[in-house]
C-alpha cells in the first residue's frame, strides 16, 4: 500500500484516513445541479484506494461511468483535535495534487436512495496522489492553479482561491470531528469540468508548485 514521506519524520507513514470534501467550488456544485453547502460536506475513502503517480486507475465492472475530479490534497503532519483556524496551516506537512475518482452512476444512485458514497468513491485505485511537496514550498494554498488533461486535452482548470471553504477552515472543521494524525490526507474538492474516463486514457494533473501526477486508466 502507498506510503507518504513526511518531511518531519525519518520513516514513511501509511495514511490512516483520506478525508474528502464534496462540492467545495461553486461552479462544480452548479454542474452537478447541487446547492452550495453551508458547511463542508465530508466523506471518507479507504487508504486502500491510494495510487501513486505512474500507476493504473482500474475501472471496476460494477460501474460504466467513472469521472475524474482533480483536487488539491493536503497532508497532515501532526496530531490535532479542535484546531483553531488561525493555527490550521501549521498542521500541514505537505501538499500534492490528487484525483478523487468517482463512479458517477453509483453516486447518483446512492444520492437518489439516500445512501452513502463509500462505494462510488472508495474502489481500489480511486485516490491517485502525486508526490508530496513540503508545506514550506507552498506560500498560500489558496493561490494554486489546478489543471487536468486527458490524453493531452485540457478538461479541468481551476483556482484554489475559488474554494467555498478554504484549507484552514477545512482543517479546523474536520478536526472538530476527527482527530487528525500524521499522514492523513484531505482532498479539498474539485473545480468544474469533471467528466468520464475510458480504458487507455492518460490523466495528467498539475498544480502550481506541486509535483505532477500521471496515471493511466485501465479496464481489466
Ligand atoms: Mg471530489
Amino acid at each position: 500500500m502507498m506510503e507518504i514521506t513526511l518531511s518531519t519524520q525519518a520513516e514513511a507513514v501509511r495514511p490512516g484516513k483520506l478525508i474528502c470534501v464534496g462540492r467545495n467550488y461553486a461552479l462544480h456544485a452548479a454542474e452537478m445541479k447541487s446547492q452550495i453547502p453551508c458547511s463542508p460536506i465530508l466523506f471518507l475513502k479507504p487508504a486502500t484506494a491510494l495510487l501513486a503517480s505512474g500507476g493504473n486507475v482500474v475501472l471496476p465492472p460494477m460501474t460504466r461511468d467513472v469521472h475524474h475530479e482533480v483536487e488539491l490534497v493536503v497532508v497532515i503532519g501532526k496530531r490535532g483535535k479542535n484546531i483553531p483556524e488561525a493555527e490550521a496551516l501549521h498542521y500541514i506537512n505537505g501538499y500534492a495534487v490528487g484525483l478523487d475518482m468517482t463512479a458517477r452512476d453509483l453516486q447518483a444512485d446512492a444520492k437518489e436512495k439516500g445512501q452513502p458514497w463509500s462505494v462510488a468513491k472508495g474502489f481500489d485505485t480511486f485516490a491517485p496522489v502525486g508526490e508530496v511537496v513540503p508545506a514550506s514550498a507552498v506560500k498560500d494554498p489558496q493561490t494554486i492553479h489546478l489543471d487536468l488533461t486527458v490524453n493531452g486535452a485540457r478538461r479541468q482548470s481551476g483556482y484554489t482561491g475559488d474554494m467555498i471553504f478554504p484549507v484552514s477552515f477545512l482543517i479546523s472543521y474536520i478536526s472538530s470531528i476527527f482527530t487528525l494524525l500524521p499522514g492523513d490526507l484531505v482532498f479539498t474538492g474539485t473545480p468544474e469540468g469533471v467528466g468520464p474516463v475510458f480504458d487507455g486514457d492518460v490523466l495528467e494533473a498539475r498544480g502550481d508548485g506541486l509535483s505532477p501526477l500521471s496515471v493511466r486508466v485501465k479496464r481489466p
